[in-house]
């Protein structure tokens, strides 16, 4: 059913002006995996992109490995960011997505799209591999790898997930014409897309597990306010029922243990993210929060030579714009530590 990589297409043209005389050349850098690398960047969302143009400005060539299906990272899932500094109107992700990607190609950094199976971190020279085998070296790694959308743990989630289980509205809201569907959460994402998907559905029934949602104000209004979305509070999802596609959920009041049924042909899950760390969590420390750990307000992990930035370091403001600018401090700690050892 989703289909990410049609949405990045929308990408808008960029307008860079004068900064434009500063650039280097505008191709990407030929591909020379014998050579050791200044810098890899694992991942590409707004942290990987953004500490992509600084390095290419830096002269640092980055190769960024994006990701073969989920280049772009979550923004690329969400429909008007309303709150990115510099877009009046908002902007729509996919969009937001496809600039920084163009204007981080501008500046010669080499994007490919591809999945990174394994790292080594240890040592002066790092190694990255993908998924075709090529290996890459490089003196300095960026991990910007984001978060995964949490699941629910029900047994039948998998088995359903494309025939009416979902965690990407506007990937797939459109399916859900004239139908009645639910979405599970209370965070800013739950009523994010509850409120996208009454664009298409009769009613969109909002499940919460507690009687007071986590999202912000101006997202709890929008809520409330629509005729569309009917709330289900102190709700939780205890099973998801259906043959070959979603007909309906087993629901239990978290209160009073009361157990019903609601007939449903869709369910999209947004219960939050947590962030991934699969590919490094034998190398790095990470935190209690299951984080990368950093040193203060640093990049700095604990191998030398390795940086993270972006959800993959944040188990609390987790904004776009708060993963660029951890993606700047990143690009920049590469610097110092480059410059640091060539001196
Ligand atoms: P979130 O804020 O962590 O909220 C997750 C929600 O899912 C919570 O309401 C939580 O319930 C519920 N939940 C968690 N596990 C559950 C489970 N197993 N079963 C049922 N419910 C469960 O995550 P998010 O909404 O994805 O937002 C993440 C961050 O992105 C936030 O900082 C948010 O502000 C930001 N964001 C912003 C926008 C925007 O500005 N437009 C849009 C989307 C996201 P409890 O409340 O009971 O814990």
């Amino acid at each position: 059913m989703s289909n990410q990589s049609g949405m990045f297409s929308s990408a808008v043209n960029l307008d860079l002006g004068a900064s434009a005389q500063t650039a280097p050349a505008a191709a990407a850098a030929a591909s020379d995996d014998d050579a050791v690398h200044d810098v890899v960047i694992v991942g590409s969302g707004p942290a990987g992109y953004t500490a992509a143009i600084y390095t290419a400005r830096a002269n640092l060539n980055p190769v960024v490995l994006a990701g073969s299906v989920t280049a772009g990272g979550e923004l690329m899932n969400t429909t008007e960011v309303e709150n990115y500094p510099g877009f009046i109107d908002g902007i729509m992700g996919p969009d937001l997505m496809g600039n920084m990607q163009q204007q981080a190609e501008r500046f010669g950094a080499d994007i490919r799209y591809e999945d990174v199976v394994s790292v080594e971190l240890e040592g002066e020279i790092k190694t990255v591999t993908v998924e075709d085998g090529t290996v890459l070296r490089a003196r300095a790694v960026i991990i910007s790898t984001g978060s995964e959308y949490r699941k629910l743990g029900l047994p039948d989630e998998d088995r359903l997930s494309g025939h009416g289980v979902s965690w990407c509205a506007t990937c797939d809201g459109f399916f859900f014409k004239g139908q009645n569907i639910a979405v599970i959460g209370g965070g800013d994402s739950a009523i994010e897309e509850a409120t996208f998907l009454t664009k298409f559905a009769d009613k969109v029934t909002l499940i919460h597990r507690r009687d007071e949602f986590r999202a912000s104000e101006i997202m709890r209004q929008r809520a409330l306010d629509d005729p569309k979305i009917e709330i289900l509070w102190n709700t939780k999802v205890t099973g998801i029922n259906g043959e070959n596609k979603v007909e309906s959920l087993d629901l239990e009041d978290t209160v009073t243990g009361e157990a019903s049924e609601l007939a449903v042909t869709g369910l999209f899950v947004a219960i939050g993210s947590d962030p991934r760390v699969g590919l490094v969590k034998d190398q790095l420390e990470l935190t209690a929060d299951s984080t990368i750990a950093v040193d203060g307000r640093t990049s700095t992990t604990s191998l030398p030579g390795v940086f993270a930035a972006g959800d993959v370091v944040d188990p609390t403001y987790r904004q776009a714009i708060t993963a660029a600018a951890s993606g700047c401090v990143a690009a920049v700690d590469v610097e110092h530590y480059l410059a640091a050892l060539d001196s």
